[in-house]
């Protein structure tokens, strides 16, 4: 009964025009998360012309009330945070939507707007037209001319809609060409487990309840085990990843192990360590697939076995080593890892350590993210491969990245690599870097599997075409590249990982 009055209650509600203006308002903001989130798992395309005729069209004023939001928002105070931006998208987009539909709606050409002509017909016509006969020949003028405001509207939007899509049409670029005498390498892919078998991998509970488990679990059609019998996850992962691989351009992944949190140099899984993925398990994956995948493995530089485990991968064939600061606990430039650094660059092993901010697990040291703390290994001669140059999300405060751009120009052995930089919340890192050649140079091509590249939120710098075949494709590899051919990356980006690594042929 209550409910039945709360129904009454919102559709009476949604007879005044406001109202309906303010729902279509609210309607557009689930269409766009909704074409957002299909951007990252792969959306048909017929569903994808559907949703933007719609964010288009009737969404429009909500549309561009968000991506004006979003084009300020983490420049300057006190515009930071995604929970903000989520916020006042929220509140603002329905107030600027019924605001620009009632302007519309006085709207008529060739006449002034708010003058008489320019008024809404008398429709305070809510409630009260609906008790007149319809068949007056007032209601039926009125409805006529309800119906041309809403057709001119609709033309309007789309209009409007078919420009921005014609800018993305005119701002695209390449696609560049790829290396033929190389293999194409993906110089940043993760391998995971969650130690449902034999693999020694460990996810802690607070990691399983992070969101991005239930993403990449969704993300990688991963299913829990059920009955005795059934595929564990970390089978069902490398399954996925040989499959991705396999089915791509990409030639050869660098798949990396990752290592934990040391206490006094012990390995802390119970109480710190949010993930765990063993250097030994990981070349063991390595070993099955020797044509697919080249093995990085993971140190954290803090374990008392720090070197022995280094010349132990070196042994095994690893060319890299990752460091991943925030989630180890290290700070890079602490002169106790100088041997560290040494014995990297006297077996020659690439040294990778994580830059920029990350979200998809629990942090500590932020100040570690900075690529100015690689300096020790830097002035040691390491060859030094900063993960996501310094980059963050667009909502964030810190922004480590002119760090790069500023060691680039003293270190000539200092890279980067351009994995998660095609991500939803990323659209801004990409285009600074195409406007400084220095630093571009130095950019290897990584994709960060198993997170998703989104073509959408880069709609201004791809044609229609494009776009939507990338969204609708579900190869994570196969997306990822694509869109950064045609983002306008050169073509050293392609070769660069091949060339560090020494593979000259491509077979
Ligand atoms: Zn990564």
């Amino acid at each position: 009964m209550k409910h039945s009055k709360l129904i009454q209650g919102i559709l009476l509600g949604l007879r005044h025009r406001r109202s309906k203006d303010a729902a279509v308002s609210i309607a557009t903001l689930v269409v766009g998360a909704v074409a957002l989130l299909g951007a990252d798992y792969g959306i048909p395309i017929w569903l994808q012309v559907f949703l933007y005729l719609w964010l288009l069209t009737v969404g429009l004023p909500t549309t561009l009330t968000v991506l004006s939001l979003a084009a300020v928002w983490g420049r300057f105070e006190p515009f930071y945070g995604m929970n903000g931006f989520m916020v006042v998208s929220f509140l603002a987009a329905p107030v600027v939507q019924v605001l620009v539909m009632e302007r519309l709606r006085r709207w008529r050409p060739g006449a002034d707007s708010g003058g008489p002509t320019g008024k809404e017909p008398p429709a305070s016509q809510g409630p009260v037209s609906s008790s007149v006969d319809a068949a007056t020949p007032l209601k039926t003028s009125n409805r006529e001319a309800c119906m041309k405001t809403n057709r001119r509207n609709f033309l309007l939007g789309l209009g409007g809609g078919g420009a921005m899509l014609a800018l993305g049409a005119l701002r695209q670029q390449g696609p560049t060409e790829l290396p033929t005498d190389v293999p194409l390498i993906d110089f940043h892919a993760h391998l995971f487990g969650v130690g449902d078998s034999d693999s020694g991998c460990f996810l802690h509970d607070k990691q399983r309840r992070h969101w991005t488990f239930d993403y990449l679990k969704r993300l990688l059609g991963l299913h829990e085990p059920e009955r005795p019998g059934d595929e564990s996850i970390d089978v069902q992962l490398v399954r996925r990843l040989v499959e991705h691989v396999g089915a791509s351009s990409v030639d050869r992944i660098v798949l990396q192990a990752w290592d934990g949190r040391y206490t006094n140099g012990k390995l802390d899984l119970e109480s710190t360590t949010s993930l765990y993925v063993p250097n030994r398990y990981m070349f063991k994956v390595v070993a099955q697939h020797p044509e697919l995948f080249i093995p990085c493995a993971s140190i954290n530089p803090k374990r008392s076995d720090a070197l022995e485990e280094l010349e132990y991968c070196a042994e095994q064939g690893a060319p890299m080593v990752k460091i991943h600061p925030p989630t180890m606990d290290v700070d890079p430039s602490n002169p106790a890892f100088l041997p560290f650094y040494r014995l990297c660059r006297e077996r020659n092993i690439i040294l990778m350590v994580h830059t920029g901010m990350e979200h998809a697990a629990d942090i500590v040291g932020l100040e570690n993210c900075d690529p100015q703390k690689l300096v020790p290994a830097l002035e040691l001669g390491c060859t030094v491969v900063a993960a996501h140059v310094g980059y963050g999300q667009f909502y964030d405060r810190e922004d480590f990245y002119p760090s790069f751009e500023r060691l680039v120009q003293q270190y000539s052995n200092l890279y980067g690599d351009s994995s998660i930089l095609g991500s939803m919340l990323r659209w801004r890192n990409i285009p600074r870097l195409l406007d400084h050649p220095l630093a571009l140079s130095r950019m290897i091509f990584g994709t960060d599997y198993p997170f998703a590249s989104n073509a959408l939120v880069f709609w201004n710098r791809l044609s229609p075409a494009t776009l939507l075949a990338l969204c609708a494709e579900r190869n994570l590899f196969e997306r990822d590249l694509q869109l950064k051919r045609h983002l306008g990356f050169p073509a050293s980006h392609f070769r660069l990982g091949a060339q560090l690594l020494g593979l000259t042929s491509k077979g």
